[in-house]
């Protein structure tokens, strides 16, 4: 590879060298077409068929139904926050959230901007029993962030909302779903799935570029899209098939994020009672080691290493090793 970093990034986060090399390869003339992807038009024959390319691969990867209308974004993860009352909360009128973080948090704010919400759950480290929330049965949808990146809290199991909708932040799950800066492609392109009955109760105030049954209608290509996100996002894709799908890279990594490495990882220099001088000392150390990213969110501190597709086994266990001799010196 001609990467020597070892990037631990939550997002954007480290993407798969070969395509990276791929990328560079056919970047000044696109199959031999003397243009650069870049610079092709968005209804050209080569991008629409990348377009086109990269939904069968969704579909195909996360064997969606064909109920199911899969959708590329632009707005990023927090667009797709406004986008989701945008489209759905109508219904009804009022949404469920189960705010188990700061992302989930944030969600349910600009929710609360379009209709009424309920919140449930608030609690970083433990996660509560489902049989304590108090679910709204007449909500337009349950709305959960499968996984917490700021606060490190992962839904156990996909909750029971019994016959609401339930609507899944899935943006940093190993290959589940997708915002692609975590882990398929540049940032920017979100991957929406929606159950087609549920399409066609967009707010009035719903901006045609979020607006869920437009975008299906245009086939995501509704106005000029991020082109070079969703062509590096479909190599990525191309990259996972071939490398055994979703169920290979699940279980890839699970050796050492299973019991007690992933409380290494996790609990190593603290969390937020961390000791800061110690932590700004394991950054420093390990960025001399050509280990990069490992710095907790901003707003919670501490240290993060985060293990997405590109993440190999032997970069989790250099970044292991790394921690023991670190502990050893300082701990
Ligand atoms: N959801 C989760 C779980 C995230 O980790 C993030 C960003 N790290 C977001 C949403 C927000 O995404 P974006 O930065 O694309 O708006």
């Amino acid at each position: 590879s001609s990467q020597s970093a070892l990037n631990f990034g939550a997002g954007p986060a480290k993407l798969p060298s070969e395509v990276l090399y791929d990328v560079q390869q056919e970047f000044l003339s696109y199959k031999n077409t003397g243009m650069s992807l870049i610079e092709m038009s968005h209804r050209s024959k080569e991008y629409m068929e990348i377009n086109d390319n990269a939904e069968k691969a969704v579909r195909e990867l996360l064997k969606v139904p064909s109920n199911y209308k899969i959708l590329f974004l632009q707005g990023g993860g927090c667009g797709t926050f406004a986008a989701i009352p945008l489209n759905l909360m109508n219904r009804t009128g009022s949404a469920d959230y189960a705010v188990t973080g700061t992302w989930s948090a944030k969600a349910a704010k600009e929710a609360a901007k379009y209709g009424k919400y309920s919140q449930n759950l608030r609690d970083r480290e433990v996660f509560p029993d489902e049989s304590t929330w108090t679910l709204n049965p007449n909500a337009s949808y349950l709305y959960y962030c499968d996984n917490e990146t700021v606060d490190g809290v992962e839904f156990p199991k996909i909750p029971n909302s019994h016959d609401v909708p339930l609507v899944a932040d899935m943006s940093s799950i190993r290959c589940y779903i997708w915002r692609c800066p975590k882990n398929i492609g540049p940032s920017g392109v979100v991957v929406v799935i929606v159950r087609e009955d549920l399409l066609g109760n967009a707010m009035k105030v719903c901006p045609s570029v979020l607006d869920f049954t437009h975008v299906a209608k245009e086939k995501s290509i509704h106005n000029t899209p991020s082109t070079f996100s969703v062509y590096v996002m479909e190599k990525v894709l191309q990259w996972i098939k071939k490398n055994g799908g979703v169920a290979a890279m699940q279980t890839q990594i699970v050796p050492l994020t299973i019991g007690s490495e992933v409380g290494l990882i996790y609990h190593f220099v603290g969390g937020k009672n961390g000791n800061e001088s110690l932590e700004a000392k394991f950054v420093e150390e390990a960025e001399k080691l050509k280990m990069y990213q490992l710095k907790g969110h901003r707003s919670v501190g501490g240290i993060r290493a985060s293990l997405y597709n590109a993440i190999t086994v032997s970069d989790v266990e250099l970044l292991v090793k790394f921690m023991v001799e670190f502990q050893k010196q300082y701990g």
